[in-house]
């Protein structure tokens, strides 16, 4: 790491002897700020440098008639450079006190950044941890292309989504889905409601009017995919034939409407599990809510969320994100298409193994007359969303999905299928980008030559010439 010159003119003036003055410094300032960003081509501001966490235990209460959140963060995290400041992201909320180690620490904020000075510099490699006490009314953020996400209030209680960054609205974070961990979360809601989160449900407990429920996410979880329902829901539990645990809550309004699809779950997953590999999460499910609750369906860990009954497509598209976004996880935004186009490709298999059309009939179509139903499909190709506001266009999840179809075509499917296996089992809860991808498909496939598919098909402008 860089050491600055100040820092040499505080302990010693000796230049030679740096080393050992930082010694004798010892928990003294050796240490500088980490980054207030991680550099995401498009969120430079999300995520923070100089840390890695392991674990958030979050411990929240929430009064969906004041709208008013509480809440403790206990964030454990490893240092990556010597610290002498850290950053973590919180947009809104007022935050009450800030300690490391149990020490009081000095604190500023500066928009979504929370600077947290620590007494005592921290050293790189220490494990470390930050408790920060809030309260407030959470926000709703609008992304760059209208779509709202963070804290949203419902009829009955309140959905937190967080893709891409909405999660800084109800908890301080290492907000970037490079940064991924394992999470306890407890929330109290008044005696009535209940509180759906990600992982397993540890325990249920109501006392002086409240309902404290605790979830717990063993396996890393990028933070935007983390969630929180709170409202009137009717709760079913079961297990799939092989023993994965389901947890299903649906707002009573949608009970009817979303019956049928919901117990194609078992399905489903058996069917994802024939095609991606084994699941990489230890429970699954759905949330359902009411219509106009969120604009869009979410896959949120282990229980995707759907703003009213989903559909078999949307329900197969959430389940699949799963395996690709929440277990394989993009290093960037930029990397969303890898997300999308897999999960988009899920929907597209899933309709030819069930007597729909095949996967080639979906992209002939895409191909010949697809601008009629997505106006911008060829509008920049899918590893090149241009900016932020573009992350969810349909180049990134119909064209990303063409990318993977010309792939079969040229590998044929036995190939095709180790490498959609493959790479879910080889990046199983990691961090992988574009490069990383095409590197793995010419691994599997040493004979083809992909470089067109790639220059015209994933990086190039416009309508690629031919199908
Ligand atoms: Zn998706």
């Amino acid at each position: 790491m860089p050491r600055s010159a100040p820092v040499v003119l505080t302990c010693t003036s000796f230049l030679a002897a740096l080393a050992l003055a930082l010694t004798a410094c010892g928990g003294g300032v050796h240490g500088t700020p980490g980054a207030s960003g991680l550099r995401d081509p498009y969120f430079p501001k999300a995520g923070n440098g100089g840390y890695d966490v392991t674990h958030y235990a979050l411990d929240l209460a929430y009064d969906p008639d004041e709208k008013d959140l509480s809440g403790t963060a206990t964030i454990t995290a490893r240092a990556t450079q010597d610290l002498s400041a850290l950053n973590l992201d919180l947009d809104g909320l007022d935050v009450e006190s800030v300690t490391v180690a149990g020490k009081g620490a000095r604190w500023n904020r500066a928009g979504q950044e929370l600077t947290v000075r620590p007494p005592h510099d921290l050293d790189d490699g220490e494990t470390f941890r930050v408790t920060v006490r809030y309260s407030g009314t959470p926000e709703t953020i609008t992304d760059p292309d209208d779509s709202k996400e963070g804290w949203l209030p419902t009829r009955d209680g309140a959905l937190a989504l967080g893709e891409p960054t909405g999660s800084m609205t109800w908890f301080p974070g290492n907000h970037h889905p490079s940064d991924k961990a394992s999470y306890d979360i407890a929330i109290s809601v008044p005696e009535g409601l209940q509180a759906v989160s990600n992982g397993e449900l540890k325990s249920t407990r109501t006392a002086d009017g409240r309902t404290t429920t605790t979830w717990h996410t063993a396996e890393p979880m990028a933070s935007y995919v983390a969630t929180l329902a709170i409202g009137d829901y009717t709760i079913r539990r079961s297990t799939t034939p092989d023993g994965l645990p389901v947890y299903v809550a649906v707002d009573p309004a949608e009970a009817g409407a979303s019956r049928k699809v919901l117990a194609k779950i078992p399905q489903v997953m058996e069917w994802a599990q024939d095609t991606f590999g084994p699941y990489p999460f230890s429970s699954t499910g759905a949330i359902v809510d009411r219509e106009g609750d969120a604009g869009y369906a979410l896959e949120t860990q282990n229980r995707p969320v759907f703003p009213g009954a989903p559909d078999t497509e949307t329900l197969v598209h959430e389940l699949a994100h799963q395996w690709y976004g929440n277990s394989v996880t993009p290093k960037t935004w930029q990397d969303m298409w890898l997300n999308e186009g897999f999960a988009t490709y899920a929907e597209w298999l899933w309709d030819e193994d069930h007597g729909g059309d095949s996967a080639q009939q979906t992209f002939d179509a895409l191909y010949d007359h697809g601008e009629d139903v997505y106006e911008d499909l060829w509008s920049f190709p899918p590893a090149n969303p241009t900016s932020s506001g573009h992350i969810s266009d349909s180049p990134v999840y119909q064209r990303g999905a063409m990318v993977l179809h010309k792939i079969r075509r040229a590998v044929g499917d036995k190939t095709f299928h180790a490498i959609v296996r493959g790479w879910a089992t080889t990046h199983r809860h990691g961090n992988v980008d574009t490069a990383d991808f095409t590197a793995y498909v010419e691994k599997r496939a040493p004979d083809e030559d992909f470089d067109a598919i790639w220059k015209d098909w994933l990086y190039g402008e416009g309508k690629p010439a031919h199908a």
